[in-house]
């Protein structure tokens, strides 16, 4: 079973030691268009507060530590720009900007969400 998971941080990366803990064999590549994976977005405003003292501690796991830990293929650098459901197969842009096809069996797609910001209007 070869799964791809997009995105990196707590739901992609949660989801792919979930994997690994209870499927040895699975091939897992989770793919990350950023160069971090698994970091402590709410430790943010502590970090930014001073309470936390150093960046480090921000990042749970580095991709090697993770990669190592659960057998997973960790490609930070790598953004997920198509997804062709019939062929079941990804697009991958590079940092370099090179492109690449990755196919799949299972695909979790865990890119987060933006806020919805109402119409700002004006009140008099
Ligand atoms: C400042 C701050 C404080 C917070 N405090 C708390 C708290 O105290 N308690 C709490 O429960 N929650 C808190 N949260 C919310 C929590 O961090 C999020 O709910 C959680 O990070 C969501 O995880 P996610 O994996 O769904 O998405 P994200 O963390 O947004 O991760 C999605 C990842 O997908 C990657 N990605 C997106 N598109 C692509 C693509 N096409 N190809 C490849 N990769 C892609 C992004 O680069 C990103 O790294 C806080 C968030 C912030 C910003």
């Amino acid at each position: 079973m070869k799964i791809i998971i997009i995105g990196g941080v707590a739901g992609g990366a949660t989801t792919a030691a979930r994997i690994r803990r209870s499927d040895e064999k699975a091939e897992i590549i989770l793919l990350e268009k950023g160069k971090y994976i698994s970091y402590a977005n709410c430790g943010l405003p502590y970090y930014i507060g001073g309470v936390i003292k150093e960046r480090e501690k921000l990042f749970v796991q580095t991709p090697e530590a993770f990669s190592t830990r659960f057998r997973v293929d960790v490609r930070t650098e790598n953004e997920v720009i198509f997804i062709d459901r019939k062929r079941k197969t990804v697009t991958v842009r590079q940092s370099s900007e090179d492109t690449y096809e990755e196919s799949y069996d299972k695909l979790l797609i865990s890119t987060g969400a933006s806020p919805v910001r109402p119409p700002y209007r004006e009140l008099i």
